[in-house]
């Protein structure tokens, strides 16, 4: 979940807890968009300076709400180079979890950017899938994740490849694996074009093959969507033949009965 710190979610963590709790969540968390080392990196995001301020908003939000428990975590995105920056932002608060996203297949290019839906034409997508999941791969390897966020993204707007995808969700999913990582259901998916949760049966199948664990999230950017479509998310997984789902606290992992 996220904060108006990121500039494109509205509401305060307090609003989303309170939403929570009457969604009949019993346990939530903020992961919001991580800052990058240069702020001028993009504008979808916090400032380097207002990490303080985010973890302030989330204190408040569990100060007032003792009822439920908050988590406090980043969606950190990974691009290769920037592992010592991830190292830097982990040591700076008590985190509960790490999600670890991939937007960029380039310096410039976040695939899942309206603004940037044009670069889509201008290349193949299995090109992109396949730079898209080597990123993902590589993230899961790096170690420094909990959990790798909205795992086939580049659905999103519903531009697919033709080729077989199976090949790079195997050598994703088997990263995951040795990396003992989970990946999330996300159900931000349903709300996009794709019209999918975040990932596929095809690759959760692949994954519950080898064991990796899940997480459910809404990746809400509004309180009302805290939750939303949790019951949906549940169903796939129990049809692929998850039994358990996964919280943290302080970057140690749990499992649940679903
Ligand atoms: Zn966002
Ligand atoms: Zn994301």
């Amino acid at each position: 979940m996220h904060t108006p710190l990121c500039r494109h979610a509205t509401g305060e963590p307090v609003d989303y807890a309170r939403h929570a709790i009457e969604a009949g969540l019993t346990e939530i968390g903020f992961s919001d968009h991580s800052p990058m080392l240069r702020d001028d990196f993009d504008n979808w995001r916090m400032f380097n300076s207002q990490l303080d301020e985010y973890v302030a908003k989330v204190r408040l939000a569990q100060k007032t709400f003792p009822e439920l428990t908050i988590r406090l975590a980043l969606e950190v995105d990974f691009l290769p180079g920037h592992e010592g920056w991830i190292r830097e932002l982990a040591a700076r608060h008590p985190w509960d979890y790490f999600i670890g996203s991939v937007h960029y297949v380039s310096e410039s290019w976040d695939i899942d950017n309206p603004a940037k839906l044009s670069e889509w034409k201008k290349r193949d997508a299995f090109e992109v899938w396949k730079i898209y999941f080597e990123r993902l791969t590589q993230a899961a390897e790096s170690g420094l994740f909990d959990i790798i966020g909205h795992a086939d993204l580049p659905k999103k707007f519903g531009i697919r490849p033709v080729q077989d995808c199976g090949p790079l969700y195997d050598t994703f999913l088997d990263a995951v694996a040795k990396a003992n990582c989970c990946i999330e259901l996300n159900t931000a998916g349903l709300r996009k074009d794709c019209k999918e949760i975040y990932p596929s049966r095809d690759l959760l199948q692949r994954a519950f093959a080898r064991h990796v664990p899940i997480t459910f999230g809404s990746d809400a950017h509004a309180p009302e969507e805290v939750g939303m479509n949790f019951s949906e998310a549940i169903e796939l997984a129990r049809s692929v033949g998850y039994a358990e789902t996964c919280r943290f606290q302080q970057r140690q992992r749990e499992a649940v009965w679903l």
